[in-house]
């Protein structure tokens, strides 16, 4: 599979008087062409599960997942690449007999094969509980389980590659912001962050996560214990933080601000966003921005983490 998806993606520097202005450089990760359908940060988080399901000897893929998820659309589109059998655990039992209902993501994974099994709210809960979990093992020992969103240890070990590039790409950034779901990608940018790098040369830098649900706060435990869990230079690694105020009403909801801000910049720049990932982020850097947050003369990645699947966009060409 590793042929399909790009070896690399760009870094390309954004400029506009407000940036000039502020002596800050913008630079943005555009990880969403990675792959049309695999995008981003879902691959990374994918490529190193894949290599142990395999080892494992594994045939099935089973994962987690609301309707509209990109880590769906990213399990089943590997499993139908790779030959394996691919099945997602979806929340919403209602789906089960309303096929019209379905989102153009289940739509897509269906078509690739996956078949689901829709949860009701209440069972759906326990998808990381122990025997819950064991149960699903035991009703399939062919299987490979992955988390919701597609993060575990093997996931966070996916950005190193991901970072090495980004240092060859850009060796003097300070500032790394990136949208965080479950944490998983901001965990792994951060364990990895120096890699490739001179120790007594870096720039001191920082990873910024951007919550795009409320209540986030209870996700920095995990965060915190996939970073010190992965073996990484650890002695000059970046500081890392999570903003939890620019979720904007909370998973998939949006605002006005958010919805103008999206439409700006990609007119501006002619990156497409999407609402509930990466224009969270993006927009929480210009809050900080406005603020005078960012000091004079940093050096700023926004990684775009993809998002775009469930589009379709002449943007995306
Ligand atoms: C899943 C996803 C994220 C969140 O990643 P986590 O590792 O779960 O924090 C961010 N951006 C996009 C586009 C995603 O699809």
């Amino acid at each position: 599979m590793d042929a399909v998806i790009a070896k690399t993606t760009p870094l390309i520097e954004i400029k506009s008087p407000l940036l000039q202005r502020k002596s800050v450089r913008v630079l943005l990760k555009l990880d969403f062409k990675r792959d049309l359908y695999i995008q981003g940060n879902k691959w990374h988080k994918l490529k190193l599960n894949l290599k142990e399901a395999k080892r494992q000897n594994k045939r099935l893929l089973l994962t987690f997942g609301g309707a509209f998820s990109n880590h769906i659309a990213a399990i089943a589109e590997a499993a139908k690449r790779e030959n394996f059998n691919a099945i997602g655990m979806i929340r919403g039992e209602e789906l089960a007999n309303q096929l019209d209902r379905w989102s153009p993501t289940l739509k897509k994974a269906s078509a690739n094969g996956m078949q689901f099994n829709f949860l009701s709210r209440e069972r759906y809960r326990e998808r990381n509980q122990a025997d819950f979990l064991d149960k699903l093992q035991l009703q399939y020992p062919d299987a490979y389980l992955i988390p919701e969103g597609g993060t575990n240890q093997l996931a966070v070990q996916g950005f190193e590659t991901l970072m090495l590039e980004i240092n060859r790409q850009a060796p003097e950034w300070t500032h790394l912001y990136t949208a965080v779901g479950t944490g998983g990608t901001l965990a792994g940018l951060t364990a990895y962050s120096h890699v490739g790098l001179e120790k007594t040369t870096a720039r001191p830098k920082q990873v910024i996560g951007v919550a795009v649900l409320k209540q986030a706060d209870y996700l920095k435990k995990s965060i915190e214990h996939w970073v010190s869990a992965t073996e990484a230079p650890s002695t000059h690694r970046a500081q890392w933080q999570l903003l939890n105020e620019f979720h904007h009403g909370g998973y998939a909801k949006t605002s006005s601000e958010l919805i103008e801000f999206m439409t700006r910049f990609e007119t501006e720049f002619e990156v497409p966003l999407d609402p509930v990932y990466t224009s969270k982020a993006f927009y929480a850097f210009y809050q900080q921005l406005e603020q005078d947050l960012i000091p004079k003369g940093s050096t700023v990645i926004l990684y775009h983490s993809g998002g775009l699947q469930g589009r379709s966009d002449p943007l995306l060409n």
